[in-house]
């Protein structure tokens, strides 16, 4: 689409204003020299004598035109607020008027644009606001719907208590197996799925063996604890009996455990579990697998290239429920093509009444590297009405059922700007996940693709150091380089 920026406010980069765009244009890209899709954002954003902040936006689409204007003149924000976010608000709130003229809805997110509205709210809950004022902050600053106001709300709330007595010190730890046995249609991760690329597992795991042995001395080093493991993907069960048992052997043999909290092998794809996969698995200790439908209907997983029937699912589950594993999640996906309300609602129903502890709700993103598109398969419907009935109607069933939401993230480019859901019972939350979601402890990752996240909590600090995505490239690139800038990171003060 066509991108025009007048912004002379000293605040916000081109980068936030494409950001704010997906929200009304999902899928769009922003090409230097304009496109001829008739898809048009005019924005112009000012700082006024007063230092009060300006905007107006013009939306063009279908040879339709809507205006939106807002200043940020006598706005008092519900809590402390930065420079940045009145040039936001005037910006967020000119693009929702010119949006709701245009289209007719208002996204239920408003114009709040990160992924990690939870880390937010977390972020105010724990200086001191309380509930109400946080939810309003979503409401009344960001023009977040009520629902999911309250939604992240509660999930920062319940993400609170589980982070107490999660000491600083105490690691995460993430193995990355990115091999598949076919690739889904709206996959965006980088996980080889072809007989040929497979092929390569092996090698993988050789050199995976030999960093999960650095990564292990490291922590000695450092004297931290690891407190959660999650191994994951890919599909980590596409490994064959043996290279599992090796890869558990491998991470149970040079990790002190005896701290662990959690130990996660992310199953997924219910063509890849057997009986002695989930024996092999009990064995080492992993007390969390995922065994993923994302949809129980046949004709929907075939259009997104699953292997498996519902009923492999069905007896995966089976295996998986039986077997002793302290939780057992399972993955759906709301807004897939050719699925429906009625179609997720039964989905969802069944994953319930099976007695899955932790049920993630996903909606369905549509991103570059994914074989289907927006505009190709019919799949987008400019208000996203289907997959938002869903996941709304998801919160509502799950908390009704006894589950509670704990993490929860969004993605660009979701069907109907709705978000990704973890409901579980108490207790069978995944600390992991929200370790990683939260940012407030260390993640080493082992592993193509993976990306470890040091925190150091004294000094307020992060770093990302990411491996190769692709498994070949990872395979060439020197081992162990890591080390030098994670000890230059931590310093004396671990
Ligand atoms: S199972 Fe997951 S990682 Fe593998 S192809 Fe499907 S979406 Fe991608």
């Amino acid at each position: 689409m066509n991108i025009f920026i007048d912004n002379t406010s000293g605040q916000l980069n081109d980068y936030y204003f494409q950001t704010l765009c997906l929200l009304y244009f999902p899928g769009e890209k922003f090409p230097p020299n304009g496109d001829d899709s008739g898809k048009k954002a005019e924005f112009t954003v000012r700082q006024e004598q007063d230092g009060s902040y300006s905007a107006r936006v013009i939306l063009t689409d279908g040879g339709r035109t809507a205006k939106g204007e807002f200043c940020t003149r006598g706005f008092v924000p519900q809590v402390d607020a930065k420079t940045e976010f009145y040039a936001q608000l005037a910006l967020g709130r000119a693009y929702l008027e010119a949006g709701q003229k245009l289209f007719g809805f208002t996204p239920p997110w408003g114009f709040l644009t990160g992924l990690r509205p939870v880390k937010r709210a977390r972020f105010y809950l724990t200086r001191g606001y309380d509930e109400e004022t946080v939810r309003q902050m979503f409401i009344r600053d960001y023009c977040v719907s009520e629902q999911k106001a309250a939604l992240s709300v509660e999930t920062a709330s319940l993400e609170t208590k589980m982070l107490e007595g999660y000491k600083y010190g105490t690691v995460g730890l993430y193995v990355s197996i990115p091999f598949c046995p076919t690739r889904c249609e709206y996959c965006s991760f980088i996980s080889y799925a072809t007989k040929r690329l497979n092929s390569m597992i092996p090698d993988y795991l050789v050199r995976l063996h030999s960093e999960i042995v650095l990564t292990s001395q490291f922590i000695k080093e450092m004297g931290f604890t690891v407190g959660a493991v999650y191994i994951g993907g890919g599909t980590p069960t596409v490994l064959d009996d043996n290279q599992l048992s090796g890869l558990l052997h491998t991470i149970t043999t040079n990790f002190d455990l005896s701290h662990c909290r959690e130990f996660t092998c992310e199953s997924g794809r219910p063509d890849t579990i057997t009986p002695s996969k989930i024996k092999i698995m009990r064995s080492y200790g992993v007390d969390r697998i995922s065994v993923n439908p994302q949809t129980i209907h046949a004709d929907v997983l075939a259009r997104m290239g699953r292997l498996h029937s519902p009923e492999m699912f069905y007896a995966a589950a089976e295996e998986a429920l039986t077997a002793g594993f302290k939780c057992v999640n399972s993955d759906l996906i709301a807004g897939l093509p050719g699925d429906s309300f009625d179609g997720f609602c039964e989905s969802l129903h069944k994953v319930k009444e099976m007695g899955f502890g932790n049920i993630t709700v996903h909606t369905l993103s549509v991103k570059n590297a994914a074989s289907i598109r927006f505009d190709e398969s019919n799949v987008y419907d400019p208000e996203g009405t289907r997959a938002r009935r869903c996941v709304e109607y998801a919160n509502r069933y799950l908390k009704d059922g006894g589950m509670r939401p704990y993490y929860l993230y969004r993605q660009k480019n979701t069907v109907g700007n709705a978000e990704n859901t973890g409901y579980a019972y108490p207790g069978l939350e995944n600390l992991y996940n929200v370790l990683m979601m939260e940012e407030v402890s260390t993640v080493f990752a082992c592993g193509a693709g993976s990306i470890t996240k040091l925190v150091n909590e004294p000094m307020n600090d992060i770093l990302r150091i990411a491996f190769p995505k692709y498994p070949y490239e990872y395979l060439e690139t020197e081992q162990g380089t890591w080390q030098a800038d994670a000890r230059a990171f931590f310093g004396a003060n671990k």
